[in-house]
């Protein structure tokens, strides 16, 4: 009998460690090549580490303004306006968190009442589900179509009941590197139109999009965007995902809720680091206008490498990841063929399947190409031996 303090009943139940975690931590254990968990292997510009060290030294290191440091919230702003032509008032439409992940929990808690149903994508990103079931609501999964995971909005239409509250979208999109057009917007526009659907906008790879396609943000299209809670992550943009500073911009009333919840989740994120990143918005806005191509790049140069592989794949349209069908190879299950590729072959991937309520119709694996080519060249070597 376990000890009467303990909880009787988990509060959720089903809920392991991360995937992120397990296959890290088995690429680590077995020396494997980690392309599991997404994260860069190269360093954040040199200026930006700059501004850290001063503000380190400048003694910036007592608490931020629980909204964020004005300085930072005034880029985010100023760059909100300057992409997608949306003006936010910095001081009641911007938060700043700790990291996505914070600002995606907060925006789930802060609009999510008991036995509200939300919308999820599958696969879909794995911090949504249990969010929305601390929260007390439900969560309803959707599968997206397959194999080009464009969202198949009649679907989407159907699933909608007097319950459904928030639709969570995430472009680009993780892990399938699928990224909304200009019609989905349409579509979700002519769809959510005279509804209570309130939006959850997941536009942490906001910068990561290839072949000229523009990222179609929640923040562009006035109507959705007055009904949406849009949260983007400097962790992807300045390669730092250990920094963990993200954001969320939201309509003055959306944020009002949001900001409850945050004071008592975070209350304020890391000051130094905010400091820097409000610098370096300023001082180099042109960083993250040259990701595309430069992701686009380690993009193409994985694909050249892994074009004589047995594995299959279309090229990733966003987002740091390459989703490949091992079907030719085997009839294994993905996250058991997930391990075995780890501790056998040496290089860790991400399972699909752990982010679908329904089983996939082809098998997938996700690898991320976030690294240093000579990293990548040592895993396509590999993974063409297969
Ligand atoms: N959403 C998606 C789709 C992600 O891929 C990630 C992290 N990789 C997050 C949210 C969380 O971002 P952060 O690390 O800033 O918390
Ligand atoms: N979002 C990252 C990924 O998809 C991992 C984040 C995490 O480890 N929680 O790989």
């Amino acid at each position: 009998m376990p000890p009467p303090f303990l909880p009787a009943r988990s509060k959720l139940p089903d809920v392991g460690t991360t995937i992120f975690t397990v296959m890290s931590q088995l690429a680590a254990e077995h020396g494997a090549i980690n392309l599991s968990q997404g994260f860069p292997d190269f360093p954040a510009p040199a200026g930006l580490l700059d501004r850290v060290t001063h503000h380190l030294q400048a003694g910036h290191n007592q608490y931020a303004p629980m909204s964020g440091l004005p300085a930072l919230r005034a880029q985010i702003a100023r760059k909100t306006l300057a992409l997608y032509g949306r003006a936010v008032d910095p001081d009641t439409e911007v938060t700043v968190t700790s990291g996505a992940t914070e600002a995606l929990f907060c925006a789930i808690e802060a609009v999510v009442q008991a036995g509200d149903e939300v919308l999820c994508l599958d696969p879909a990103y794995d911090s949504y589900d249990p969010a929305i079931r601390l929260a007390g609501g439900r969560p309803v999964h959707v599968p997206l179509r397959q194999p080009d995971f464009a969202v198949d909005w009649d679907r989407v239409r159907a699933a909608i009941t007097p319950r459904t509250r928030l639709l969570i979208l995430n472009s680009p999109h993780n892990p399938t590197g699928a990224v909304l057009s200009a019609k989905d917007m349409a579509a979700l526009t002519d769809m959510v139109r005279g509804s209570r659907l309130l939006l959850l906008g997941d536009e942490v790879y906001e910068h990561i999009i290839f072949d000229s396609r523009r990222h179609e943000s929640l923040l562009r299209h006035p109507e959705l965007a007055d009904r949406s809670l849009v949260v983007s992550s400097f962790g992807k943009t300045y390669h730092a995902t250990g920094w963990k500073i993200g954001y969320c911009v939201a309509p003055a009333a959306l944020t009002r809720e949001f900001r409850r919840v945050h004071q008592f989740v975070q209350f304020c994120v890391v000051t130094p680091m905010q400091w820097a990143l409000a610098d370096f918005l300023e001082s180099d806005p042109g960083h993250y206008l040259e990701l595309p191509a430069f992701y686009q790049a380690k993009r193409d140069r994985f694909c050249e490498l892994l074009a004589p592989s047995r594995f299959r794949f279309t090229p990733s349209a966003g987002t740091y990841f390459q989703l490949l069908d091992y079907g030719a190879i085997t009839d294994e299950a993905d996250v058991a063929y997930a391990r075995r590729l780890t501790i056998e072959a040496g290089v860790a991937c991400i399972p699909v399947s752990v982010f679908c309520a329904e089983p996939l119709a082809t098998p997938l694996l996700r690898f991320c190409f976030a690294k240093d080519v000579a990293t990548l060249e040592r895993a396509a070597e590999i993974l063409c031996r297969i």
